[in-house]
Formats: C-alpha cells, sequence, structure tokens
C-alpha cells in the first residue's frame, strides 16, 4: 500500500511517498514560494541500494495545483519516478492543523469534514485555509485515493476539561469555542508510542511527559497513554518559550503594550509571535546560535538559555503533580533531539521527582531512539527522534484499512 502524505502551507507543500508494506520512505520533497516568482520544488528519492537522488528545480511559477501536479509528475516520471502510475497511490494524508472540538481522531475527507475543517478556520485562520486547498488539489488530482485528514489537535482531545477551560466568562467557550487545544499532537502521538516500545509495555499503562522542542515548542502530560493536559493552548502561542514565540506571559502584558507604546493588536500580534522567545531575549532564533552565543560568554544568550530551560522545569514539575507518577521523561524536536544542554538544564536538580540523567550517554552523538537516565532509573529520560509524517501515513493507513 502506497501512501502520500502531504503538508499544504500558504506557500509551500511538504510531502513523502510511503510504501507501508515496510514503512519506507520512497519519495520526498517540497515545494515552496507557491504564488512566487520564481518557487523552488527540491525533489528526493530514496533507492533502497542507498543511491539517493536529488533534484532542485528553481524556475517554477506555480500555484498548488500545478505544485502537485508536478510533484505527481515527478513521482511517475518514467525514468526517475518511484511508482509507475499516479493510481498505485491508495490514500493521501493531509496534516490539518485545528480539528477543534469535532474531531478526535483522524477522518476520511468527504463534504461533511471538509465543512467542519472550514468552521475551525476562526480557531486557525493561516492554516486551515491552506489545509483546505491541499485537500481540494489532491483530491481532483487523485480522485481514486482514499483522503485522510490527521489533525494536530487530537490527541490533546482527551484532556478534561479542568484543563482545558480558561478561567474567562463560560459564553466564550460555549458560543466562541475559546479553550484550550494544543497543537504538535502527531508528534506528541508518536513519540509516545515509541517511547512505550522501547519501554516493552502498553502505551495504556504508562505515564508520560512528551516534549516536543523545535522552532515551536509543546509539552504534554499522557497519563495511561492518553493525554491529560498539553502547554498550548487555544492557538500555539502559550506554554513555553519558543524560537520567535513568548510562551506564557502576563495577559495584562499587550494592555500595557498598547496603553503605553501605543502599539496596534496586529503589532503586538507580530511582537508576541515572531519576535520573542529566543529571538527576543538573545536576538537569534536558531538554538544553534543560542547556544554558541552562550559559549563564547554573551550574556543574552546564556539568559535565553536560563529562561527556556527554567519554564520547561516549571512545566515539568507541574506535570509530574498532574500525573501523580511518571514512567519517562520524552525529549524530542530539533532542539530535543540534538541539544545535550538543554536536556541536562531542564533535567538538573530533579532526582527529588526521580529524573536523573547520565552525563556521558546524554553527550553522545546518535540520533535514533536512546535512553539518557542511568540504566535502572526509576524514570527513563528518553530521546526520540520525531517522524510526524510517518505517523500521518499510519495513522492514515489504519482509517483506510479500519485496522
Ligand atoms: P520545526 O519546529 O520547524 O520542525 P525543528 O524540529 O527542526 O523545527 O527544530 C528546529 C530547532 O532545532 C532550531 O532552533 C535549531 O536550531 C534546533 N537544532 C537543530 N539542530 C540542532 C543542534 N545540533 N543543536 C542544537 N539545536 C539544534
Amino acid at each position: 500500500m502506497k501512501i502520500l502524505v502531504i503538508n499544504t502551507g500558504s506557500s509551500s507543500i511538504k510531502y513523502q511517498l510511503f510504501d507501508m508494506v515496510a514503512e519506507e520512505v520512497l519519495a520526498m520533497g517540497l515545494a515552496e514560494k507557491i504564488g512566487e516568482d520564481p518557487g523552488k520544488l527540491t525533489h528526493k528519492t530514496m533507492a533502497k541500494d542507498g543511491n539517493h537522488r536529488k533534484m532542485v528545480i528553481e524556475d517554477l511559477k506555480i500555484d498548488h495545483r500545478e505544485g502537485l501536479e508536478k510533484i505527481t509528475e515527478l513521482l511517475t516520471d518514467p525514468e526517475h519516478g518511484v511508482i509507475m502510475d499516479k493510481s498505485e497511490i491508495s490514500a493521501v494524508g493531509h496534516r490539518v492543523v485545528h480539528g477543534g472540538e469535532t474531531f478526535q481522531a483522524p477522518m476520511i475527507i468527504d463534504e461533511k469534514v471538509i465543512l467542519e475543517i472550514k468552521k475551525n478556520t476562526p480557531l486557525a485562520p493561516l492554516h486551515n485555509p491552506a489545509n483546505l486547498t491541499g485537500i481540494r488539489v489532491a483530491m481532483s488530482i487523485f480522485p481514486d485515493a482514499s483522503q485522510v485528514a490527521v489533525f494536530d489537535t487530537a490527541f490533546h482531545q482527551t484532556i478534561p476539561r479542568k484543563a482545558y477551560i480558561y478561567a474567562l466568562p463560560y459564553f466564550l467557550y460555549k458560543k466562541h469555542r475559546v479553550r484550550r487545544y494544543g497543537f504538535h499532537g502527531t508528534s506528541h502521538a508518536y513519540v509516545a508510542e515509541r517511547a512505550a516500545e522501547y519501554i516493552g509495555k502498553p502505551l495504556s499503562e504508562l505515564n508520560l511527559i512528551t516534549l516536543h522542542l523545535g522552532n515551536g515548542a509543546s509539552m504534554a502530560a499522557v497519563k495511561n497513554g492518553r493525554c491529560v493536559d498539553t502547554s498550548m493552548g487555544l492557538t500555539p502561542l502559550e506554554g513555553l518559550v519558543m524560537g520567535t514565540r513568548s510562551g506564557d506571559m502576563d495577559p495584562a502584558i499587550p494592555f500595557f503594550l498598547a496603553n503605553h507604546l501605543n502599539m496596534s493588536l496586529d503589532e503586538i500580534d507580530g511582537l508576541l509571535n515572531k519576535e520573542s522567545g529566543l529571538k527576543g531575549i538573545s536576538g537569534a532564533n536558531d538554538m544553534r546560535v543560542v547556544l554558541d552565543g552562550a559559549e563564547k560568554g554573551d550574556d543574552r544568550s546564556r539568559l535565553a538559555l536560563e529562561v527556556y530551560t527554567y519554564r520547561i522545569k516549571k512545566y515539568i514539575g507541574a506535570y509530574v503533580a498532574v500525573l501523580g507518577r511518571i514512567d519517562a521523561l520524552v525529549f524530542t524536536g530539533g532542539i530535543g533531539e540534538n541539544a545535550p544542554v538543554i536536556r541536562e538544564e531542564c533535567c538538573k536538580d530533579l532526582s527529588c521527582l526521580n529524573i536523573e540523567i547520565d552525563t556521558g550517554k546524554n553527550n553522545l552523538p546518535e540520533d535514533c531512539l536512546r535512553q539518557i537516565s542511568p540504566s535502572g532509573s526509576k524514570v527513563k529520560v528518553l530521546v526520540v527522534p520525531t517522524n510526524e509524517e510517518l505517523e500521518i501515513a499510519r495513522e492514515t493507513k489504519r482509517v483506510v484499512t479500519n485496522a
């Protein structure tokens, strides 16, 4: 069974084609700067003998439809393609950012599902319309394939109301659906499953704290395999310090900015989402640059790291309190997978919670699933490389085969 996973943004299409028999990636790529002149398409094919082929087309002017048509052309190219015909693709799995309260699991897409995704657009005004464009285009290019929507929010739909209700006038929830939703659900779900496989117990018997630390960052408290709390909220702005987002702060700060600095709502939105976080404190949003700056003695870079790891530590404490007991702490995302210093700082002095790191193991430059806590430790600290595309492909397969 071949499944195409696509993640459509307002000016990009990220894709991977899987052969689900061995869960192998046959080809992957990214069409970017869609709608611009020139756009760009990077396409890689993965040969079994390890002889990968990469192609970059830079003189494109494409819309989403033309982008996906070009991708299909490359996938089926008689010389370098990985499939003979597009009809070999049995299903297309779409990443959809906001499923609101409607979707607690992946869904086969029909007109009713499309309508519900549209209804959730006010909750994700930038993402859901782009995801819908991807769905429409894929439906017309692959009319015989099942189309499946996999929602970023779905994994968090199990959180109880005491964790998702904000202490605001209740009509805002009832009428306008203002509540905590949480994001990165596909990644949290994937690493939780992989952690359970590693530990050798069913996920339904495990309590985990999962930390997705990428450009965006979020944590989830997972009790008996089900998410019971998460750090992102109505939008991905809440919670941890991120590359350019502030995460938690006094909700009165926007009033201060408006009243004392005469900032408009749009300016405040831009400041909190694009100019804050690591970038706000240190000047750089890329963790590698911040780590480098700190090593060279730059005080703002050091401060950014302190604020970043302190916030995570507070959430670890809070989630241990929520869960009562934890079996494992799971790091993932570009930073969680690659920055030993960050993992070490987040777990420092947490032996009171049975959380300890083996420095030697933590510093090994590996890129596979690994344990970085001492063997025999009560709480396992794991690094689990995330794979959101594979998770979407698995969920898509599950839905279409009714498994
Ligand atoms: P996204 O959320 O866009 O998928 P990623 O999960 O790829 O992002 O994470 C991007 C972040 O990971 C960046 O801040 C980057 O600096 C950081 N990162 C990547 N590699 C390393 C590394 N070797 N050491 C420290 N940070 C890293």
